[in-house]
């Protein structure tokens, strides 16, 4: 790795991503395959080395969002499986189908433009077809998504290796999702009548892969539980997952203040009493969200801070008049942890008013990547 000259780091623990993989397998059958969604940088974890650190244990199919994403893993020579998750334009197939990435097909203009790439390239293109039971976002209707799948099938010349669909209230919803699940498997049902044979059938992200264990069909594609991170509280009874990613940095600036010194822009926060404030390099410009302000915890010496006053585009201010021996230089923990105290993302990101998914893929390409 280069040497950066940036004392704000996302620090990335791969040891922990393979541990949260076994911990995936524990809960899904053997005969299950797991997906794990590396889109969006691997939710800011970086999608290279994650990719590389998954393969490394096995994984054999990864989930992107963009023929982007999957084009910069093949510049890599990552040679395993990829689904583009998201729906993709005509002028997109040609790379795709070049570089063997499997696109998701659900509407006539991407079949068109497949037949298209399919003879040019002299190669079978390869698609999930997703199918719409109700999240609303992409996918053919469920009811009219056997005459789409037939219509493909009967061309000869598109691969259908897979059809999926996607929950939208899988944690919240039960009744809505127990109807998703029937008009899935109606659609599953008519393409057994007509011996339509399809490798994948896949419905489960991270959260329906542990709450819906009659959906896990052969195929899963856990996202945020790759990357340590719990979507729910009760979670933490049935799989023990540990954070991949801590974010940290030193303190740049220290100073004595007296009571009734006004910190940072908009002058949000007073001294009550005289104190010491460090200035941390870091700030919403890195992902770090300015609804932070006034109302986040740091960890210096192994214990709890206040972040204090407005958080700024590249600085931050934290309260450490109870720290003793503070000095410049010392390292300061936003989330993660340090000498066994804890700041959990998902913490972070309800004080964000927001996910971990958001605050994690939000971490901007300015902070370092360190992995160990
Ligand atoms: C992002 C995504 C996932 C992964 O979601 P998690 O909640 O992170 O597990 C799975 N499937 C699709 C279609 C997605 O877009």
């Amino acid at each position: 790795m280069e040497r950066t000259y940036r004392p704000t780091w996302a620090e990335i623990d791969l040891g922990a991503v393979s541990h949260n993989l076994a911990e995936i397998r524990r809960v899904v059958a053997s005969n299950v395959a797991i997906m794990p969604v590396v889109k969006a940088n691997a939710y800011g974890h970086g999608i290279y080395r994650i990719s590389a650190e998954l393969i490394t244990n096995g994984v054999k199919y990864l989930g992107v969002a963009t023929v982007d994403e999957a084009l910069f893993l093949r510049q890599k020579g990552i040679d395993v499986s990829i689904l583009v998750l998201g729906s993709v334009l005509q002028e997109e197939a040609d790379q795709a189908v070049d570089n063997n990435i499997t696109l998701t097909l659900c509407n006539d203009s991407l079949f068109r433009a497949l037949m298209i790439s399919a003879k040019k390239f002299m190669k079978k293109p390869r698609v999930h077809i997703k199918i719409d039971t109700g999240m609303g976002r992409i996918g053919v209707w469920h009811a009219d998504a056997f005459e789409f799948i037939k219509k493909v099938y009967d061309t000869g010349v598109i691969e259908i290796e897979g059809v999926y669909t996607h929950f939208s209230s899988a944690s919240r919803d039960k009744m809505y999702t127990e109807m998703q699940i029937e008009y899935f498997e109606n659609v599953l049902l008519a393409l057994e009548k007509e011996k339509i044979g399809i490798k994948y059938k896949h419905a489960d992200n991270s959260i329906a892969s542990v709450e819906w264990k009659n959906t896990h069909y052969n195929l899963v594609r856990p996202g945020i539980l790759i990357y340590g991170v719990y979507p729910k509280e009760d979670f933490r009874e049935v799989l023990d997952l540990k954070p991949v990613m801590s974010l940290k940095t030193r303190i740049v600036h220290l100073k004595d203040t007296p009571t009734g010194r006004a910190l940072s822009y908009g002058r949000t926060y007073i001294t009550q009493k005289p104190t010491k404030i460090a200035t941390l390099p870091i700030g919403y410009a890195d992902g770090y969200g300015r609804l932070l302000s006034n109302r986040a915890e740091a960890l210096v010496h192994g214990e709890q801070v206040r972040v204090v006053g407005i958080v700024t585009m590249d600085q931050t201010l934290i309260d450490v008049g109870e720290i003793v021996d503070v000095k410049i230089g010392d390292e300061v923990v936003l989330f993660g942890e340090q000498k066994g105290v804890k700041i959990s993302v998902e913490k972070i990101s309800k004080l964000a008013k927001t996910i971990p998914y958001e605050i994690l893929s939000g971490i901007k390409e300015r902070v370092p990547r360190i992995y160990i």
